[in-house]
């Protein structure tokens, strides 16, 4: 762990403005665990004892790029140097809900005071910023290095005071690969009931922090484990337990994390493959011993539209989920007997959401078979160069030059003859040869004008060596 890193120069800056005009100013949060895990840093989070007007008048005189109100209400003012955000707030003392009716934010009065309100103890850590130095009442580095979430103070008084902290707590674990210390997980499970109390904007934001960030399947599998999923998505905790025939258990919920785990860290893909078997429990049915889930796809779009709009996700989002969700068991039906007609199809069809479609596709096969998911992988390999080719020799069909045979009967004013055909094949070949541009008429006419002159040329010197 390396303490002593610079920190980089516009930081410094920001700090020795707000130390001319006798303010305090700390690196905390996500930065300060990231340096001392000797991560990368993306942005940074500072704190202050300067009111946001004030942060505002500040950080203008170190000359960002630009600078923003994150919800001025909540002390926080956003500034961007060289496209790095920098969000300093004002230390709080309590954290309250946007668009709760409780006074929307209690400015704190020191450093510590402001840590104490933080969430976890790994988050509760401050670092001095032009000098080596960290302010640690909670014990942030120690857990850190045992790689624990502990709760900062009695984690159940803190879970209620803001029930986000729970799915925070499972965020934190699975992106940073940490265990949840058993005090603040009993807490959790305790307190996950209170879940319902958010607003839903506020646990859709997390869960798309969740599920776009590394290990959705460990958080998933935490959100299942300590009672909080069946206050997000409790269709999912169906997938658990569903008798696929012959006194076997088929758990479609561990396939299910796997096929996420799998998909690129995309919303709509990662969305789209949480959801895509939804409804296997609720279609579920047997013929002569043999499961089968007629329609789940048309079924699990349906409810996909309706747990996605139940977390106020966009129009857009929801409508493409619901799309992938609904076409997943065509794509996966794709088989090299397929005709060209039946691969058009499908891309027709699939549209914009053909790419989270054949990822969610080659992602879908989570047999213990080896073989089984590379051939799973193959198919949609040779699904995907299929295509390929055909949208190439779709656009070559396409090519056309920018004159037609019209235009030059127009330009060189004779009517049709065989003198069109070597002009039009010469520029039809320079298009497809990369020389020429379909749409580009000016050089298609110079040209053209050229070709004209060589072949009546050609004509009249023939015709003269014909005339004795
Ligand atoms: P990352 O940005 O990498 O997800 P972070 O720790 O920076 O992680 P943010 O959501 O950016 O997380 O919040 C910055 C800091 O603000 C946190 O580290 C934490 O100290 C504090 N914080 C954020 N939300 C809460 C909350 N709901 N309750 C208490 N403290 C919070
Ligand atoms: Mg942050």
């Amino acid at each position: 762990m390396d303490t002593a890193m610079a920190f980089p120069g516009f930081v410094l800056h920001l700090k020795r403005a707000f130390d001319r005009h006798g303010y305090e100013l700390y690196a905390v949060g996500g930065c300060v665990r990231d340096r001392l895990l000797g991560r990368p840093v993306t942005e940074y989070d500072l704190t202050t004892n300067a009111r946001p007007e004030k942060i505002k008048e500040l950080a203008r005189e170190t000359g960002p790029d630009s600078l923003y109100s994150v919800g001025e209400k909540f002390g926080t003012v956003g500034v961007i140097f060289g496209g790095v955000h920098v969000e300093i707030t004002t230390y709080r003392g309590e954290w309250y809900e946007p668009g709760s009716r409780k006074p929307v934010v209690e400015f704190g009065t020191t450093l510590e005071e402001d840590l104490s309100r933080r969430d976890f103890t790994i988050n509760a850590i401050a670092e001095e910023i032009d000098r080596p130095g960290l302010i640690d009442p909670f014990g942030g580095s120690a857990d850190l290095h045992r790689r624990l979430v502990r709760a900062v103070g009695a984690p159940e008084e803190r879970f209620r005071d803001d029930p986000l902290r729970l799915l925070r707590a499972v965020r934190f674990a699975a992106s940073l690969g940490f265990e949840i210390e058993r005090a603040t997980a009993t807490a959790i499970a305790r307190c996950a009931s209170q879940l319902a109390n958010i607003s839903r904007e506020r646990v859709r934001d997390e869960m798309t922090r969740m599920l776009t960030g590394p290990a959705p399947d460990r958080a998933l599998l935490l959100m299942a484990d300590l009672g909080l999923l069946e206050l997000v998505v409790p269709e999912l905790l169906e997938l658990r337990e569903v008798a696929t025939g012959g006194g076997r258990h088929k758990d479609i919920f561990a396939h299910t994390l796997a096929v996420v785990r799998g998909v690129p860290p995309d919303l709509v893909t990662r969305w789209a493959a949480l959801l895509h078997d939804v409804a296997k429990p609720r279609t579920i049915g047997f013929v002569d011993g043999e499961v089968h889930f007629n329609g789940h796809e048309r079924v699990g779009a349906e409810m996909a539209r309706k747990i996605l709009s139940g977390l106020r996700y966009d129009r857009q989002t929801i409508e493409a989920v619901a799309k992938v969700v609904g076409m997943h068991t065509h794509a996966n039906s794709y088989s090299s007997q397929w005709t060209d007609g039946a691969v058009r199809r499908l891309v027709r069809e699939a549209g914009d959401l053909l790419e989270p479609l054949l990822d969610l596709s080659s992602s879908d096969i989570t047999s213990y078979h080896l073989h089984k998911r590379r051939a799973a992988a193959e198919r949609v390999e040779e699904l995907r160069s299929r295509i390929a080719r055909i949208e190439e020799e779709a656009s070559i069909q396409a090519m056309r030059p920018p004159l037609d045979g019209h235009d030059l009967m127009r330009m060189f004013g004779r009517p049709p003859g065989p003198w069109i055909r070597p002009i039009k094949d010469r520029l039809l070949e320079l298009v497809l040869e990369g020389k020429l541009a379909p749409d580009d008429r000016e050089t298609a006419e110079r040209i053209a004008r050229q070709l004209y002159g060589q072949e009546t040329g050609q004509a009249e010197s023939q015709a003269a060596q014909e005339t004795p």
